[in-house]
Order: structure tokens, then C-alpha cells, then sequence
């Protein structure tokens, strides 16, 4: 890095200090390689994405996090979804396939990634915060320059030879390379807060996560420690549109419009800003090249409906640091390790996306609200979101089932969902915002 004109190298450059940087510069580090991890921010500072899965857990295990996870975390043993009928359903973890951890932990981002990127500096990581990467560079592996700048103005540049591009929705070297594409498949964006007080479930579901629908998309409550929740809607951008300024007044609309929701929330007190991010489902045309790699959001976001996102971008942080270390070894494989890595993200991606497309359409609606576990197969959704989403055949076989299912109860009411498919369409095309909205104040 050069501060003032001096220039400083290191094997590989992270740019981001989010879950994905964090790993990916702490187990790099691991292997011997000197990594300098750059954050344009200040730790603690605010993220959204509290709800995790237990396909997270072994990766903080193996990451040497588990014991702090435990104490900043709440205890996750499920996911509730309506029933249809006033009641909800719950699908605990404790019945997923296979060796998933039984349960997962809801965090508050700040303390959680903030702990993950002192967990790497602690490891050797040259982690630094406060200063923003502008520009890339890369032509190869070692031959990769960075063009950052530090809280003072001052100019900096760092010669890497390998870049994991961890810099989330800001999607830093997609946007210099021009690869991000907008998801034509689906749009959504979010409102959401913190409170005081909400109503949680009851024993051992009161650390659940809650999802409710409404006609133009969903709601989250996550519970917190210390008595407070996540509450957050996400929705069609345009039904967002519609909220000319009155942020309080519409996400207490929105809320109001779930009257299950709305009931746990109603007697509750707000106790942060109300935040907002605009449309962000994406993802880009390359995860990777000579001398690059993007890792988790950096590379493609979808849809929070299921809590994959910290997961996504820890796994692909601990696979990119595999891959980095034997392509600098071996650079003549590179081109053969990328390709395996991004098939595998894309290939846990695709199993999300297929539920998150369909998530509010009447038949997943119903198989939601009423699952069938005739030859496991609601198993093999409660392995889903828990995040068993890559090597497991048995569950992927119990998902390809659910998708005939899906299919069969969709063409017993083809009319139905033909409209629903159109209308789906439609929402699609509306146009696509390019990110996130600065976070407004309530
Ligand atoms: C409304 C909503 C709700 C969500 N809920 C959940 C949930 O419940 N569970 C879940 O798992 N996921 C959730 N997600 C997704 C989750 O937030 C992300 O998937 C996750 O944070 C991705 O991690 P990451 O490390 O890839 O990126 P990030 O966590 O975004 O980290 C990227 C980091 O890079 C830094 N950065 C960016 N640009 C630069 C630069 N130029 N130079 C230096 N640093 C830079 C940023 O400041 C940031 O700290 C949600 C997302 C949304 C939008």
C-alpha cells in the first residue's frame, strides 16, 4: 500500500470487510500468504442481514469463530411461515437431512461483523478500516493494483497479486467491468427497523425468524438480544414508490396490511431510523478472471426471503480462499479452479432462486402453509433453509420432488397461475433502479 507516495504489496488484496472479506482475508491468511483487507468503513456500523443458517455454523468452526458467535447470537431453531388460516407454520431445523447443525443464530450485523473482521486482523490479516477502494486494476494474477482512499483524502495504492472482490452490493469490480446484469426474473427492495418489545413465539421458537406475506411481497421479525427485533417488508420497488416521504407512516401500512404481523408489532416502540434499499437483485456475467474473484453479494443478490445471504458469501469466501491458494501455486490451473467455484455458487444459487421466484405465488402459498412430509419431502425443505443447498443428494432429490409437486398442483390450477406468472412478468420489467437508495431517515 502506498500512503503518501510509499508503495506496499501483499499476496492478496480483499477489498470489503463484511462476512465474505473477513473469511476470505482471515483463511488466506492461514495459508501463509500476506493479505491486506481494506473496509471503507468504521466497525460497528450498521448491515442488514441478521438471520443466519445453520449451514453457517461448521464455517464458523472451522473458522475458529463458533464460541463468539455463540455469545453475540440469539438461538435460531426454525422458520415460521402463515398456514392460511390465522396460525403458522413452523419448520425446525432440528428435522432437516442429513448432519446440519440443528439450529442457527439470529446477530445484529454490527457487533457480528466487526467481531469476524477483528477475528482476521487477530489472525495477521493487515486489515484496515476507513478506507474506500476507487479503482481496480488487474491484468493477471500478480499483476493487480489498487487505487484507494483513506478517511483523510489520502491517496493510497496497493500491488496485490490476487483481488477477492468482497465489496457486497456496492459491487465494486462489476461495476468498473461492467458485468452486473439486473435480475429479469424478479425485483424487490426493503424497508425495515429496529424495536422494542415486539411479541416473539413462545419456549424454544422465540428466537425464530417469522415470515408473512402480502399481496406485493413479504415481511421479516427476527428476534434480537436484549428485548429487540428486526422488522422489515420487502416489496415490489413500485409498491415502495409509493411512499412519497413518509417512511414511519408506510412501513406502519405495510405492516397493518398482515394482521398477524401486525399484532405482534402494533404495541411495540421503534427504536432506530428506518432504512431503505432500493431494487437489488442482480447478478453479474463473470465471478471471476486471471487474477480476480468476487465472493458473495459482490458477485449476485437475489432475494432475503430464506437468510441465505451470510451463508453464500461465507462459503464462497472459504471456497475462494481454497482456490486462490492453488491457483498462486499452480497459475496454470487457474482458469479450471474458477470455473469449478463459480459453478458450484451458481449451482446453490439456482436451488434458491426457484423457491424465491415462486415464494408468493398460490401454490407455494399452499405447499407452505400445509407441507406434505410423505417420503421427507418437507424435510428436504426444512434442509433448504437451513442451507443444505450443495453436496446433499438426498436432499436435492427431495427437492426435485417438491418441484414436481409444484408443478402437478400448478397445472390442477393452470389458469390461476398463468396470471400469476404474467403479473410476475410484469413486476420484472419495471425498471430496474441500479442499487440501493441512500438510507433515509425515519
Ligand atoms: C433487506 C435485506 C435483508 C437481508 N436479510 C438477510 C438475512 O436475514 N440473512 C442473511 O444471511 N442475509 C440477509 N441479507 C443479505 C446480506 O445482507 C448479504 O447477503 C451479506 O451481507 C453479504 O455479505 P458480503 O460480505 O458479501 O457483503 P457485505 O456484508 O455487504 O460486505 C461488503 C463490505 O464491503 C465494504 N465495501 C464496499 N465497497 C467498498 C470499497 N470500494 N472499498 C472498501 N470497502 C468497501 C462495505 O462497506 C461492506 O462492509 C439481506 C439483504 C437485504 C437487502
Amino acid at each position: 500500500m502506498t500512503v503518501g507516495g510509499q508503495e506496499w504489496e501483499c499476496d492478496v488484496l480483499v477489498i470489503g470487510g463484511g462476512p465474505g472479506g473477513s473469511t476470505a482475508a482471515a483463511l488466506l491468511q492461514r495459508t501463509g500468504r500476506r493479505v491486506i483487507l481494506l473496509e471503507k468503513e468504521r466497525h460497528p456500523r450498521f448491515h442488514i442481514g441478521e438471520s443466519l443458517l445453520p449451514a453457517n455454523l461448521p464455517i464458523f468452526e472451522r473458522l475458529g469463530v463458533a464460541d463468539k458467535v455463540r455469545a453475540l447470537g440469539v438461538y435460531k431453531a426454525g422458520a415460521d411461515f402463515p398456514d392460511g388460516s390465522g396460525g403458522h407454520q413452523t419448520f425446525r431445523f432440528r428435522n432437516a437431512l442429513g448432519a446440519t447443525p440443528p439450529h442457527a443464530y439470529q446477530v445484529t450485523r454490527a457487533e457480528f461483523d466487526q467481531m469476524l473482521f477483528e477475528h482476521a486482523r487477530a489472525g495477521g490479516v493487515d486489515a484496515r478500516e476507513g478506507v474506500k477502494v476507487e479503482r481496480v486494476d488487474v491484468d493477471g494474477i500478480g499483476q493487480v493494483s489498487a487505487h484507494a482512499r483513506d478517511g483523510d483524502g489520502g491517496e493510497l495504492t496497493v500491488r496485490a497479486k490476487y483481488l477477492v472482490d468482497a465489496s457486497g452490493r456496492d459491487t465494486l469490480l462489476a461495476n468498473q467491468l461492467k458485468l452486473k446484469r439486473k435480475n429479469d426474473k424478479h425485483q424487490s427492495a426493503a424497508i425495515f427497523a429496529h424495536y422494542r418489545g415486539v411479541r416473539l413465539r413462545a419456549g424454544e421458537d422465540a428466537g425464530n425468524i417469522s415470515i408473512y406475506r402480502f399481496e406485493q411481497g413479504w415481511c421479516w421479525i427476527i428476534p434480537l438480544r436484549d428485548g429487540l427485533a428486526s422488522v422489515g417488508c420487502v416489496c415490489w420497488p413500485e409498491h415502495l414508490r409509493q411512499r412519497r416521504g413518509d417512511n414511519a407512516g408506510f412501513l406502519d401500512a405495510t405492516l397493518r396490511s398482515m394482521p398477524q404481523a401486525w399484532e405482534r408489532v402494533a404495541q411495540a416502540e421503534r427504536v432506530s431510523d428506518i432504512r431503505v434499499t432500493g431494487n437489488y437483485s442482480y447478478s453479474c456475467t463473470q465471478m471471476s478472471g486471471p487474477g480476480w474473484v468476487m465472493v458473495g453479494d459482490a458477485y449476485a443478490f437475489v432475494d432475503p426471503v430464506f437468510s441465505s445471504g451470510v451463508y453464500l458469501a461465507m462459503e464462497s469466501a472459504e471456497r475462494a480462499a481454497v482456490m486462490i491458494d492453488a491457483a498462486l501455486a499452480q497459475p496454470q490451473r487457474e482458469a479450471a479452479l474458477q470455473a469449478r467455484y463459480a459453478r458450484r455458487f451458481q449451482r446453490g444459487l439456482r436451488v434458491f432462486s426457484w423457491f424465491i421466484y415462486r415464494f408468493n405465488s398460490p401454490v407455494m402459498r399452499q405447499m407452505f402453509a400445509s407441507p406434505r412430509n410423505t417420503w421427507r419431502i418437507e424435510d428436504g425443505v426444512v434442509s433448504l433453509l437451513a442451507g443444505d443447498v450443495f453436496d446433499n443428494a438426498s436432499v436435492m432429490r427431495r427437492i426435485a420432488a417438491f418441484k414436481l409437486i409444484y408443478a402437478a398442483v400448478g397445472l390442477a390450477d393452470a389458469r390461476r397461475w398463468i396470471g400469476e406468472w404474467r403479473t410476475r412478468r410484469r413486476q420484472a420489467r419495471v425498471a430496474f433502479s441500479g442499487g440501493d437508495t441512500p438510507v433515509d431517515p425515519a
